[in-house]
């Protein structure tokens, strides 16, 4: 027997994450590139600084106002509403899925999803010990909805995870599709990961609005990218209340701690400044989606903050190009292309400067 004595299939495999490098220009893990204002980060520091006054008591382990703060902040993208009991909350939205994963998936069951899509969300279905099944998106990367449905009906997962905008590509569901999976589902949970949700094109609707039509429609969501809050860990979803009560059967005792609860709270009173960059955001990503279109390249419509782009023949090789010169981005997605996150104005110059010589030099 080898040693350590680690489960069959995790053996010589390499842990999850993209390389944090530290070079002046990072695009590539789709963080925020604005943090918190001084005053944010005083309110922060305050909240935690009363929280550490009560640390040897454990936290409320139903994080009430958490969720009554969260559910406040979700109505404004429904007309619907959402109420504090279809609200769950973990340490990051990855926290949120493996929850779904271990109370919704484990042996004898499968969870779907379509490609290219979160690389995360095999990792979940392998530690749950949860079949995993991918179907395939349009060249588009749009889905072909019959195919979805006919690979649904077939397989019929307890899980399908469906990031929307998705990642690696940018692409938006449309309800009509959320609407179609949530019915050939049956009694499986489906799952809108709705990561970058903020970040979506005006008029591109949220799932949330579907949330009173179908009680197996789960919606995820996170502090980490609009709410510039990566570094916090917080992670929630909005569902039918009988969602969130049977991920507290696996959750951890506590799993929330004080100072998580103390820091989200902080950070959702400062939510319309922090959103308010959201808005730059967006106009600069669409502004490298097209730059990058007028350089020849191939990109796929974007409702997150980053863009996909190619192709080309050796990607790695304009990585490396792009990293030579301080910019770090992604090495992801289908053969040939590449994501950038869309960073602050300056650095999105840098980057733009750093691809044509890199494109120069490669001729
Ligand atoms: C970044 C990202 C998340 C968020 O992860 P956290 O654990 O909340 O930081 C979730 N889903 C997708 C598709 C992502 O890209």
């Amino acid at each position: 027997m080898t040693w350590p004595p680690l489960r069959e299939e995790l053996r010589g495999v390499e842990p999850y994450g993209a390389p944090q490098l530290d070079v002046p220009v990072q695009l590539n893990v789709n963080e925020n590139p604005y943090g918190p204002s001084l005053a944010c980060a005083a309110d922060i520091a305050t909240a935690v600084g009363r929280a550490a006054t009560t640390l040897n008591r454990y936290p409320d382990r139903e994080f009430v106002e958490l969720r009554t703060a969260l559910a406040a902040y979700l109505s404004r993208d429904t007309p619907h509403g959402v109420g504090a009991e279809q609200v769950w909350a973990a340490n990051g939205s990855n926290e949120v899925m493996l929850q779904l994963l271990q109370a919704f998936g484990g042996p004898g069951r499968t969870a779907l999803s379509f490609a290219p899509t979160y690389s995360m969300y095999p990792e979940y279905a392998r530690d749950t010990v949860t079949e995993w099944v991918v179907g395939h998106r349009e060249s588009d990367f749009s889905l072909d909805l019959d195919h979805a449905r006919d690979l649904v009906k077939e397989q019929q997962p307890s899980v399908i995870l469906l990031p929307s905008p998705n990642n690696p590509t940018g692409t938006a569901l449309p309800l009509e599709a959320v609407t179609l999976l949530c019915e050939a589902a049956g009694d499986g949970i489906v799952v809108v990961d709705e990561a970058y949700g903020e970040f979506r094109r005006s008029g591109t609707p949220s799932a949330l609005e579907l949330l009173p039509r179908h009680r197996n429609l789960v919606v995820s969501r996170t502090m980490s990218k609009a709410f510039a809050l990566a570094g916090g860990r917080v992670g929630y979803l909005a569902a039918a209340p009988e969602i969130c009560d049977a991920i507290r059967v696996v959750r951890l005792p506590y799993h929330l701690s004080a100072v998580t609860q103390a820091t989200a709270l902080a950070a959702l009173r400062h939510a319309p400044e922090l959103l308010g960059r959201v808005d730059e955001l967006r106009a600069e990503r669409d502004a490298t989606v097209a730059w990058l279109r007028a350089q020849g390249l191939q990109v796929a419509d974007s409702d997150a903050n980053f863009a996909l782009f190619g192709t080309f023949p050796d990607r790695h090789a304009v990585w490396q190009g792009l990293l030579d010169r301080g910019v770090l981005i992604r090495e992801t997605g289908p053969d040939g292309w590449l994501r950038v996150s869309i960073g602050t104005a300056d650095e999105m110059m840098a980057f733009k400067q750093a691809l044509i010589e890199v494109r120069t030099s490669n001729e």
